[in-house]
């Protein structure tokens, strides 16, 4: 029987507010000491009143337009109920039947082909706590508890593995972009629930799914419902395919997910209107300044960069996935006149490569973009060498962030072009080298690079390349 993989993802993303969801409490909890940011209203205690974060809601608000999803006139809380040591209130302040916003889409890229993926919701909600289980007990940080999240729910569009990756990624690109959320997947910022299951090609139901809980990382993720489906399909292999929808974890040194228990429905949370809060409602003032804040999204930009630059597919992807990382590359172009390919070429293999090593961000790069455009300039004009450009002097740049016109002028690496001085040195080296010269002169050619090559040597590399070609050749008749 052929069977076909449904996919689809909650995505759980911090929203990158100074203060929690319900309270003023520092929302960093990263580098914090345990429960340091903690009060009676994030810790639950009786007859304490939440307000909501404006701020959350805007960032919110902002990234369900970017995921081009609908945002309904009002919006209401909700307590979602369940007792866990990680809740101290002993319910999670989410939205149930009327979220922030609802029926979005975005465009994913997998092997070359576009697809749409839908977006069922984005709500708005608080996170739970942090549980460390240790030798003789658990400990609790509530640091995070009451921290704004936003989860994204997909419709269940994914097929494989690689577009469940290929969605989670592009979420990230754009909550980032407009500033909703630093998704950091290192610092617990981003996780991934991922619902999976089979059913044979051609029919339309939904069969039992396994709810895989609290990925934290695109490529656990991927293994994780690499795993589930072999796990199902071995079912359907058997003629007994799961009959229950299921919460299962997962297991990263066994690499294999593990039951936890029968999947919970709305009714084992015991949802009812949060009684503290009002219905949550936003003007079509805000909603417009909203708007017409939103920035340029990745999906327009990268057309734009292959429409405009005629960039390659791999080049636009890198330069586009970080925004800063897009602007610095437009900075550059207004300085460096020319071939924008070159331009991105230079920041994708060089920039790139140099900012790794440092693991530095694009915003601590200490090229400017202004530098970096001289610095291509100066190579355009036949100033200096393609190599020199990318090694000797690049280098000094990025160490002592000078102007490469700067370095050039005071390590004397300007290009030799001059014609009269090339002559002399390959004049030297032809009479140096005889031998070679006579092979030549009976057929081997293959010398010829071998005798530029002494004479870019004698000239330490300073010597155009194109024009030592060319005066080797004369030399040689
Ligand atoms: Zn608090
Ligand atoms: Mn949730």
């Amino acid at each position: 029987m052929e069977l076909e993989t449904i996919i689809g993802l909650e995505i759980h993303a911090q929203i990158a507010t100074n203060s929690k969801m319900f309270c003023s409490c520092s929302a960093n909890a990263y580098n914090a000491e345990p429960n340091e940011n903690t009060c009676p209203v994030c810790m639950g205690f009786p007859g304490q009143l939440p307000v909501i974060n404006a701020e959350a809601v805007r960032k919110g608000a902002i990234a369900a337009m970017a995921l081009q999803c609908t945002i309904p006139e009002y919006s209401k809380f909700d307590r979602k109920n369940y007792f866990y040591p990680d809740s101290p209130k002993g319910y999670q302040i989410s939205q149930f039947d009327k979220p922030l916003s609802e029926h979005g889409k975005i465009t994913i890229r997998v092997n070359g082909e576009d697809k749409v993926i839908g977006i069922t919701r984005l709500h708005l909600e608080d996170d739970a706590g942090k549980l460390t289980h240790v030798d003789r007990g658990t400990l609790c940080d509530f640091n995070r508890a009451g921290v704004a999240l936003m989860e994204i729910v997909s419709d269940p569009d994914m097929r494989s593995a690689a577009e469940a990756a290929a969605y989670a990624k592009e979420i990230q690109v754009i909550v980032r972009y407009v500033g909703a959320s630093d998704a950091d997947m290192e610092k617990g910022m981003m996780r991934f629930d991922a619902s999976v299951s089979l059913r044979p090609k051609g029919d339309t139901k939904l069969y039992s799914r396994a709810e895989i809980k609290n990925l934290n990382s695109f490529k656990t993720l991927e293994a994780a419902i690499e795993y589930e489906v072999g796990r199902q399909r071995k079912l359907w292999e058997e003629g007994k395919p799961q009959d229950k929808d299921i919460t299962v974890g997962w297991k990263e040194e066994k690499q294999a997910t593990y039951f936890m228990r029968e999947k919970e429905g709305a009714d084992d949370y015991r949802y009812f209107p949060e009684p503290d809060l009002p219905p949550l409602g936003l003007s079509e003032a805000i909603l417009n300044e909203l708007r017409s804040s939103l920035p340029e999204l990745p999906a327009v930009r990268r057309g734009r960069y292959i429409r405009d630059f005629a960039l390659s597919e791999a080049d636009v992807e890198l330069l586009t996935e970080d925004k800063d990382l897009a602007a610095y590359f437009e900075n550059t172009l207004k300085v460096a006149t020319h071939d924008p390919k070159k331009v991105a070429s230079f920041i994708t293999t060089v920039i790139l490569r140099f900012l790794k090593e440092d693991a530095k961000d694009i915003d601590e790069c200490p090229v400017s973009p202004e530098h970096l455009g001289e610095l291509l300039n100066a190579v355009e004009s036949g100033k200096i060498s393609n190599n020199m450009a990318k090694g000797e002097i690049f280098e000094e740049m990025y160490l002592k962030g000078k102007s490469p016109l700067e370095i050039i002028k005071e390590k004397g690496l300007e290009q030799v072009s001059d014609t009269g001085e090339i002559e002399k040195i390959a004049n030297e080296v032809l009479a140096a080298h005889s031998d070679q010269v006579a092979e030549y002169k009976s057929g081997k050619i293959k010398v010829f690079g071998f005798l530029v090559g002494q004479v870019m040597a004698r000239m330490k590399g300073r010597a155009n390349p194109g024009v030592v070609n060319d005066v080797v050749k004369k030399l040689l008749g």
